[in-house]
């Protein structure tokens, strides 16, 4: 009987253990990643569809969907763009 109840008590320790570990690891996880959490709040990163850099959604510019750091960097990805759809038209004629 004593050991059952010795059992059981190890069982529970154990148990409680391992779900608080359990969460100070999903803290320490959700520390580390937050940055990405943090961003609804106004703030929100976006990445640069030209130089892939990342900047806050406020000093962005956004252009049909995609981001920007700057009006340079939006009209080089426009006139790329631009560019390849030329060059698929092309392609469609030649068939
Ligand atoms: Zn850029």
């Amino acid at each position: 009987m004593n050991l059952l109840l010795i059992r059981l008590i190890i069982f529970a320790v154990l148990f409680f253990a391992g779900l608080k570990l359990y969460r100070m690891y999903r803290e320490w996880k959700l520390d580390r990643d937050g940055p990405q959490q943090d961003g609804d709040q106004g703030n929100r990163m976006v990445r640069c569809r030209w130089c892939q850099v990342h900047l806050p959604e406020d000093d962005a510019l956004r252009e049909r969907g995609d981001w920007f750091c700057s009006g340079e960097h939006r009209d080089k990805y426009l006139a790329e763009r631009k560019e390849e759809q030329k060059e698929e038209n092309k392609q469609e004629r030649d068939d």
